[in-house]
């Protein structure tokens, strides 16, 4: 039998490549991880836990405004960037360690530099080589800023969360939920904020009512937003960016945001000498079992380009050490995947949206109701939380569920439950709401909207 010096060796100590490599670790199996730049990868460093820690600092401005009418008087309010920031860099410092120590319990090496594969059982760090029965490829994304001129201006959501000072102006590029969250961010701490997207509408994939309803709370705002255009130009003048558009217009901005997709890490991972296929953006193509092409080479998370979301990646690692580790060959799913854009509002959503059920023939029922928030009779602020069921009306059950409002991504997480066990509508109907909840609506809603 070959002698290998790990069982698994796993690339990336992010959401997908630490799970995969504790839990391969729990089974009994000898594991290294190697990682170049920060322990818990994107999410817990640029992605979702500095965003939400901002998303909930931008939130305080309206909420002081509002607090006037439960009778409050606040003092002089101000806002300081730079203490967000070193608070924010504080708790991420808070949670590498965190990372490092779960590794180390559960007695995973660490290798703290690039790593990069040589052949099906080998990989290269700093020169050195280690073999392994299995290599593990999770070595996550990167934002991509297409090429044109003065491209070089533009910064991506990496750098906006380590911004030097607060932007008075900021555009930004991309209409997918980083772009619409970091408008959100942006323009509750006061910066001018103007959103540009080339197509008709944002969210794209997202229920037509949620993308509607989110667009007009977001102009209601005054957050600029503009469809169907893009930046042609940036140039720099005195300091300013000047951002030519291709519909002609110009915007003057301190920054200019970036929110146009990302790529797969694997330029100079060494995978193709290894025989492991690509896509054309660079994406490792896997198996349902997150197999490559090559038998012992892994690839789980962003880098496989499938749902570019943490639970999905940690979902995945841990299939692939029950595969590899613990006799139980497991594909993980992608059904009734909930997920939650922390725009300002909210919007969450699971299942499918009335689009997809009827692309796929079904004949559906709808639900949706449009209200003002409890919170808001007071405060007079003119939004409004949207919440919708699509119903398969052969069976009953519910197809998908979709909210804009606060605290959508809490309610929703509960209704993924729901869908998971296959619950019918006359389910929901007979389940009792709790009161005064903006959530009790999803389990009172009697009315049909729509019939197709
Ligand atoms: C701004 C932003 C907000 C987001 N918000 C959310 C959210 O709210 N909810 C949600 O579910 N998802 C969110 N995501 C997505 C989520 O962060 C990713 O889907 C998740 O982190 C993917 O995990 P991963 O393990 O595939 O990769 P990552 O977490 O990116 O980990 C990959 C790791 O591999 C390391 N690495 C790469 N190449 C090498 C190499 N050659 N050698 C050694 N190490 C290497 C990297 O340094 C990195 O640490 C957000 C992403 C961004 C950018």
């Amino acid at each position: 039998m070959a002698h290998y010096d790990f069982d698994l060796f796993t690339i990336g100590a992010g959401s997908g490549g630490v799970r995969a490599s504790r839990m391969s670790a729990s089974f009994g199996a000898k594991v290294a991880v190697a990682e170049e730049r920060y322990l818990g990868g994107t999410c817990v460093n640029v992605g979702c836990i500095p965003k939400k820690l901002l998303v909930y600092a931008s939130h305080y401005g309206e909420d002081f405004d509002d607090a006037a009418e439960f009778g409050w008087t606040a003092g002089e309010r101000r806002f300081d960037w730079a203490k967000l920031i070193a608070n924010k860099d504080q708790e991420i410092r808070r949670l590498n360690g965190i990372y490092r120590k779960l590794l180390g319990d559960a007695g995973v090496e660490i290798v703290e530099s690039h790593a990069a594969v040589i052949d099906p059982h080998t990989v290269t760090v700093d020169g050195k080589r280690f073999t392994a029965k299995y290599i593990l490829v999770a070595v996550g994304s990167w934002p991509r800023v297409p090429k044109f001129p003065g491209s070089e201006y533009a910064i991506t959501s990496n750098e906006a969360f380590c911004l030097p000072v607060l932007p008075a102006k900021i555009i930004i590029v991309g209409g997918g939920y980083i772009g619409v969250e970091f408008a959100g961010i942006f323009h509750g701490l006061g910066a001018h904020t103007t959103q540009l997207h080339r197509g008709e509408l944002f969210l794209r994939g997202f229920d037509d009512d949620i993308r509607t309803t989110l667009a007009e709370e977001m102009r209601k705002r005054e957050i600029d937003l503009r469809f169907k255009t893009q930046i042609a130009t940036i140039d720099k003048v005195n300091g300013k960016l000047s951002a030519t558009l291709t519909d002609g217009n110009m915007i003057e901005a301190d920054q200019i945001l970036f929110a146009t997709g990302r790529a797969a890490n694997t330029p100079d991972l060494g995978l193709k000498n290894a025989g492991v296929k690509l896509k054309e953006n660079g994406a490792v193509i896997v198996d349902d079992f997150s197999k490559s092409s090559v038998d012992s080479i892994y690839a789980i998370g962003d880098c496989t380009d499938r749902m570019m979301l943490t639970p999905v990646a940690i979902a995945e690692g841990l299939a692939v050490a029950n595969t590899l580790f613990n006799n139980k060959p497991t594909k993980p799913g992608y059904e009734n995947v909930p997920t939650a854009v922390f725009s300002t509002p909210n919007c969450a959503t699971v299942g499918l949206t009335e689009q997809q059920a009827r692309r796929q023939k079904y004949h559906v029922d709808i639900y949706r109701t449009l209200f003002r928030p409890l919170r808001h009779t007071l405060t007079g602020r003119d939004e409004r939380t949207m919440m919708k069921l699509v119903v398969d009306r052969a069976t009953g059950r519910v197809l998908g569920c979709h909210m804009v409002g606060a605290e959508a991504g809490e309610i929703v997480q509960g209704l993924a439950v729901a869908l998971i066990c296959g619950a019918t509508k006359a389910q929901f109907d007979a389940t009792v709401g709790i009161h005064p909840t903006a959530a009790e609506e999803f389990v009172t809603m009697r009315t049909k909207a729509a019939r197709n």
